[in-house]
């Protein structure tokens, strides 16, 4: 007898699990119900149009870090999905006061080119900084790209997960290992600085320790997000986030997955230990030999199980786990595309669709400390993605923006989850505008319309506790087997955490729902649904 899946969610992490277990054949097939809320599939990385022809991207259009490995498994190369490289580089560019960076983890060249312009000794240091990345790769990203390690093994195939780990490991010379250590809790600011002399560059790259966390550059542990980041990014999704999403949605169903829009859960039932059916808003149950929980594991765990179903030091650890949302991304349709995004010779580029504006780690630790009594940043931390300039498209192939116009999203750390007023949502558009003016000094005449989005919106409309949108704080107390909680099999038999809330983590990885996909299928059947 088929086993039958439900899947609460459809972002990202929904649509690998439900391609994934409606792939499966032979003895371990699956009936896979996804239930979305939304009236759309993709969760936070689906576009909307907020002015006529321009359709504003969730994420930032950072399509790096979903592993071709994992579409290779999933056929996804069938439903139009490839990949191409060189789609990472970026412009560090404060300002007239200061000389604009190009920076392309894919082209050294450039990049050390573009450096010692300013400063030889940091072009080295730049070659020197890659080659650590390249070499921590191996271990780092197989510990974020595939299942958590066995705490304590249990069988042979648990002892070879450890063995190979360690092996990855002990390929490190006796420095990088301890390199690895001294890195992980250490702040990303004293890297950069003990790293860089270039102000701007040691902003410029320390940036990504700081994104949608509630870290700032002089916090313990921001340079393990940068690590996690930079190890676990390769290739770029041709056509960004939309084609992901849309070869997702065609393998799900082509695979039979049934993948239903408008239609919330609000409810699971749980008997003798184990999950057995969905109950939606309209009162239908849908039965259910697993259920695969791809939405925020607070709103899956806490809102839709009965508290007497859930252990309850696992609830008061749920309820424990931080997921503030500390950035907003403000979305601007413009009616072409403005300087320095045509000034590729600066940066000796081929095309520049990607800018940072921070000055210095000061002014980037700075912009972090309004945040923590819940004020306005004055001159945030601001990451600048011109996603139409690289020919990305909607998950129904539209363009981004009409012919010669272009969309630019902005994404604004470091802001507070409360209080948005529309007085503040008018001062927080204006302080983004005042602070990108430097680095675009012409972008005001170009804008047509503008769409804010902050963590109460994304909380509100995505049904997203606190409004983080990797479900969960980057931070190293809840990463691997803390995320979101210790001890997760005491949860009821046959439910599964599948989304940015659990491991390895948020971004457009897919592997949270890959892994609870692969989990559910390893899992012993349940009487019932024994043949
Ligand atoms: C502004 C911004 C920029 C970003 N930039 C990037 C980037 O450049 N690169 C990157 O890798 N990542 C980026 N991200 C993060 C990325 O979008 C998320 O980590 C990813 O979407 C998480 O996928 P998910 O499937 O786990 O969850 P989600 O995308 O959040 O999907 C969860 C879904 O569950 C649904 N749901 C919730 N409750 C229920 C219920 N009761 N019943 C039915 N459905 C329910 C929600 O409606 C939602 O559609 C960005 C996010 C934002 C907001």
């Amino acid at each position: 007898m088929r086993r039958r899946a439900v899947i609460i969610g459809g972002g990202p992490n929904g649509l690998t699990a439900a391609t994934a277990l409606a792939q499966h054949g032979g003895r371990n097939a699956w009936d896979v119900t996804l239930v979305e809320g939304r009236a759309n599939l993709g969760g936070l990385a689906a576009h909307r149009e907020f002015h006529p022809g321009f359709f504003a991207p969730g994420p930032l259009a950072d399509t790096s870090r979903f592993s071709p490995a994992l579409a290779a498994e999933l056929h996804l190369e069938r439903h139009g999905l490839s990949f191409k490289g060189g789609q990472r580089g970026g412009l560090i560019a404060p300002g007239p006061a200061h000389p604009s960076i190009w920076i392309d983890p894919d082209d050294e060249a450039a990049t050390t080119r573009s450096i010692a312009a300013i400063c030889p000794a940091d072009a080295d240091a730049y070659r020197a900084f890659r080659g650590l990345i390249e070499r921590l790769t191996p271990p780092v990203a197989s510990l974020f790209n595939g299942p958590l390690p066995p705490a304590v093994p249990a069988d042979p195939g648990d002892w070879l997960s450890l063995v190979g780990h360690a092996a990855r490991l002990r390929r490190l010379s006796d420095r990088d290992i301890f390199e690895l250590l001294r890195l992980i809790p250490l702040p990303v600011a004293d890297w950069m600085d003990s790293t860089f002399e270039t102000p701007a560059l040691q902003a410029g790259l320390a940036h990504a320790g700081i994104v949608d966390t509630f870290l700032g550059p002089r916090s313990a542990g921001s340079s393990a997000t940068l690590l996690l980041l930079a190890t676990t990014s390769g290739a770029s999704v041709e056509g960004g986030a939309g084609a992901l999403l849309a070869a997702l949605t065609a393998a799900a169903s082509a695979a039979g997955a049934n993948l239903r829009t408008d239609c919330a859960a609000a409810g699971i039932e749980v008997s003798a230990g184990r999950v057995s059916a969905v109950t939606l808003e309209d009162g239908t149950s849908l039965a259910a030999d697993a259920v695969l929980l791809a939405c925020h594991p607070g709103a899956g765990l806490l809102e839709l199980i009965s508290p007497r179903q859930l252990d309850s030091e696992l609830a008061q650890a749920v309820q424990n786990h931080r997921s503030r949302g500390t950035a907003a991304t403000l979305h601007l349709a413009l009616d072409s595309l403005p300087a320095p995004f045509g000034q590729a010779a600066i940066a000796g580029a081929a095309h520049v669709t990607r800018l940072r504006t921070s000055p210095a780690l000061e002014q980037l630790e700075r912009s972090f400390n309004g945040i923590r009594y819940g004020e306005l940043p004055e001159s945030p931390a601001l990451a600048v993605s011109a996603p139409s300039a690289r020919g990305e498209v909607t998950a129904t192939g539209e363009p981004l923006a009409p012919a010669g116009a272009a969309l630019l999203s902005i994404h604004a750390s470091f802001v507070p989850h409360d209080g948005w007023t529309a007085e503040r949502r008018t001062a927080l558009e204006a302080t983004i505008l005042k602070t990108l003016a430097p680095s675009i000094p012409d972008l005001a005449e170009h804008i047509l319309a503008s769409h804010l989005v902050t963590p109460a919106d994304l909380e509100a409309e995505f049904n997203l506790p606190g409004g983080n949108p990797h479900h969960g704080e980057h931070a190293l107390d809840q990463l691997l087997g803390l995320r979101p909680a210790p001890d997760l099999d005491r949860l009821p038999g046959g439910l599964l955490l599948a989304s940015g809330g659990t491991h390895p983590g948020g971004g457009l990885t897919g592997i949270p729902g890959s892994l609870a996909a692969s989990a559910a299928s390893a899992a012993p059947r349940a009487k019932s649904s024994r043949a």
